[in-house]
């Protein structure tokens, strides 16, 4: 038997969710630009989907873009505001955390004459407000920072951030909330931002499906040219039985998150004292500030990517840091942008938990993570370049 303890990196869908999208993936197979009734029954789900999503998000319909998960919408929300605001600047702040949808993206832009300023963080991966008002310029034209980080859970103060941003008229302020989405409450008013990124695999939805929330008034260019679909901002078909399953997942997870979250919290804190008591491990991200069933440590002198991969054998599901860079023999950019060595970076390890998720589970894995842990210190003590390759220690 497995346990499953890195949902931070996907969820499983949940059958409320799967149970509402059948119909559109069966009768209800229209497409939403259909005129006729086959059109208008698919059309229907993804109207009520935008609906129940913008008010969950303090939003109003129209201001939604449905895109095919977070990775889009973050290109759609940087490449999108830049490209329009190349007429005024050039310049965009963000943070070195952000993840590789929003950095990678913003790197191309660069290809393109946009200045990027990566901001610093704090050992907790934190951008300092008063930095981002001090790196405001006149030839700024976006400000991209995630509400928390993938990697170590860490909260950035956004609304902080936001404050400062505001100062400046004409600047717009996009948030990555794909790693909070399922853990803080989010309304895109009390937050002030222009620009929001979700997506729904991260809160039991479908893979496949987000949403670029766009403040009405807000202008960006589209990035994807086709039809009329999403009000110019994004061509092609709606995949309606995703949305669905999307705002259906999106509803529960609101309406639970209070009761789920503090059982997180108080379930990864149990985790968090384990493991920190554990010779040579270290805790990584902010000790308070930090999304609940986040569990992130480093390992120095040990391989994450090995520890991972043992942990497998005994049945337990964790990862390094970012399912998205898996392959990767780089240390992850989110640990050394932290100010960790890259030796100490790569012993990262990241244990995710979700609302399913049981105490026994707990057990089972805590103790087995503390005596992989042990076994793998333990060869690096004794045989460091062969514990690095991975030899010793399963
Ligand atoms: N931003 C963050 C913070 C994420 O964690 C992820 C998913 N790893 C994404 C964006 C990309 O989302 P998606 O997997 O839907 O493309």
């Amino acid at each position: 038997m497995a346990i499953y303890l890195d949902h931070a990196a996907t969820t499983p869908l949940r059958p409320e969710a799967l149970e509402a999208m059948l119909p559109y993936l069966t009768e209800r197979f229209g497409n939403p630009s259909s005129p006729h009734r086959f059109g208008r029954a698919a059309r229907a789900g993804l109207d009520e989907a935008r609906e129940r999503l913008a008010a969950r998000l303090n939003a109003e319909p129209r201001e939604l873009v449905f895109t095919s998960g977070g990775t889009e919408a973050n290109n759609l929300a940087v490449k999108g505001a830049a490209w329009v605001g190349k007429a005024r600047g050039n310049q965009i702040l963000t943070s070195p955390v952000e993840h590789h949808s929003v950095g990678h993206s913003l790197a191309y832009l660069e290809k393109f004459g946009f200045e990027v300023v990566a901001l610093g963080v704090d050992r907790y991966g934190r951008v300092d407000p008063d930095e981002v008002e001090a790196r405001l310029g006149d030839r700024t034209i976006l400000v991209s920072i995630m509400l928390a980080n993938n990697e170590v859970g860490t909260i950035e103060p956004i609304a902080e951030i936001a404050r400062r941003v505001r100062t400046r008229r004409g600047v717009l302020f996009h948030v990555d909330a794909v790693a909070a989405a399922p853990h803080l409450p989010l309304d895109v008013q009390a937050l002030d931002v222009d620009l929001l990124t979700l997506s729904a695999h991260k809160f039991e939805g479908p893979k496949g499906a987000g949403l670029l929330y766009i403040r009405r008034g807000v202008h960006i260019l589209a990035q994807q040219q086709g039809g009329t679909q999403e009000r110019y901002r994004r061509a092609g078909t709606e995949d309606v039985a995703a949305v669905v399953g999307m705002a259906v997942a999106y509803d529960l997870a609101c309406e639970e998150r209070a009761t789920v979250s503090g059982r997180l919290r108080r379930a990864a804190d149990r985790l968090l004292r384990t493991l920190r008591a554990e010779p040579g491990v270290e805790v990584t991200g902010h000790p308070k500030e930090r999304l609940p069933g986040l569990v992130s440590v480093v390992v120095p002198g040990v391989d994450g990517a090995e520890l991972v991969m043992a942990l497998d054998l005994a049945g337990i599901a964790v990862s390094t840091g970012s399912a998205c860079t898996t392959g990767s023999t780089e240390p992850s950019h989110v640990l050394t942008a932290m100010g960790y060595p890259a030796d100490e970076a790569r012993g990262a390890l990241r244990i995710s938990l979700g609302r399913a998720t049981t105490e026994a589970e707990l057990e089972t894995a805590a103790a087995e993570i503390r005596a992989v842990i042990a076994r793998f210190r333990a060869a690096a003590e004794s045989e460091p370049a062969l514990a690095q390759d991975g030899v010793l220690g399963r």
